[in-house]
């Protein structure tokens, strides 16, 4: 029960074919109060095709605090407010995570109608397992947690799937390559468009052709994750090199205690705790 208060609905919309608005939606829009939208400007083409007459108020992320609150107070009169972005699932990498924590604080319902989102629809037709998976969105531009994430996937064991520009791609595929060496890889673009992609390629195929050929269109990167072996390979390769002082700090650093740090020690290396014990004793 919402009481006198309105509710604010999530709308998705399509990602480029106008076919995959769902009947849901464009009954939402038609009977909400108002309709918030990422760029008034873009979502209007939308709303004609329709012909969604509701009005419309922007709500991106330059003014999702003010906004947010002005939002916040109308759904309190009892409005019904639909959010929709420019493009699929608002609160996936798009607007949307603010206004729904503000709406709860606030203790106004919320309710998301399913429908188009990029990272669903490459998980699905790349090919790649889809039982397991991770969506990290677009990489960070900061330099240091970019670094932080990449090295974070280098041991990821699930499906690994990114956001990025065309105008960025050439780089970042670089970067993957670098960090994470090479791996399978579709590349999905222009997803339900006219000219959709879906490439199953490798890491180092995909760099090699966009060192001739200029990126188009949106795209998602859909990586295949590393399979436990290979995860335990790649430790066995780094605690080879290290001292046993320095294999049980790792573990310290790793927020293990001491007892916990030296049991993990002695299981990596096949000997028991008592002698990863005597061992520190005498170094
Ligand atoms: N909220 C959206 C969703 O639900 O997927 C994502 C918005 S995010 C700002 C935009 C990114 O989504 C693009 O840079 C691209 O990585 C991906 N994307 C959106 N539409 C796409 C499409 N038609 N084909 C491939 N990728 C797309």
């Amino acid at each position: 029960m919402t009481g006198e208060k309105g509710m604010l609905y999530l709308c998705a919309t399509p990602i480029g074919n106008l076919e995959d608005i769902t009947m849901r939606v464009v009954r939402t829009l038609k009977e909400a109060d108002l309709i918030a939208a990422e760029d008034t400007r873009n979502s209007i083409k939308l709303l004609n095709h329709f012909e969604i007459h509701t009005p419309m108020t922007s709500y991106h992320e330059y003014n999702k605090i003010e906004k947010g609150r002005m939002l916040v107070k109308r759904l309190l009169k009892g409005e019904n407010i639909a959010l929709i972005t420019d493009a699929g699932t608002p609160g996936i990498s798009d607007p949307g995570e603010e206004l729904v924590r503000m709406c709860r604080d606030a203790g106004i319902a919320v309710t998301s109608l399913p429908g188009p989102c990029a990272c669903v629809t490459a998980l699905t037709l790349s090919g790649l397992s889809s039982r397991r998976f991770c969506f990290e969105a677009f990489l960070p531009r900061e330099k240091k947690e970019r670094r932080r994430i990449l090295w974070e996937l280098q041991r990821e064991t699930r499906t690994i799937l990114l956001y990025e520009a065309p105008h960025r791609l050439a780089e970042t595929l670089k970067e993957l390559y670098e960090t994470l060496g090479d791996r399978r890889l579709t590349l999905c673009r222009e997803l339900t468009k006219r000219h959709e992609e879906s490439w199953e390629t490798t890491l180092s195929g995909a760099l090699k052709r966009y060192e001739t050929e200029s990126p188009r269109g949106e795209c998602v990167l859909v990586l295949e994750g590393k399979t436990r072996e290979e995860v335990q390979e790649d430790e066995r390769r780094v605690w080879e090199n290290m001292s046993i002082q320095e294999h049980v700090d790792f573990y310290i650093g790793q927020g293990m205690d001491k007892k916990e740090a030296m049991k993990a020690a002695a299981g990596d290396r096949g000997v028991s705790k008592r002698e990863i014990y005597k061992e520190l004793l005498n170094s």
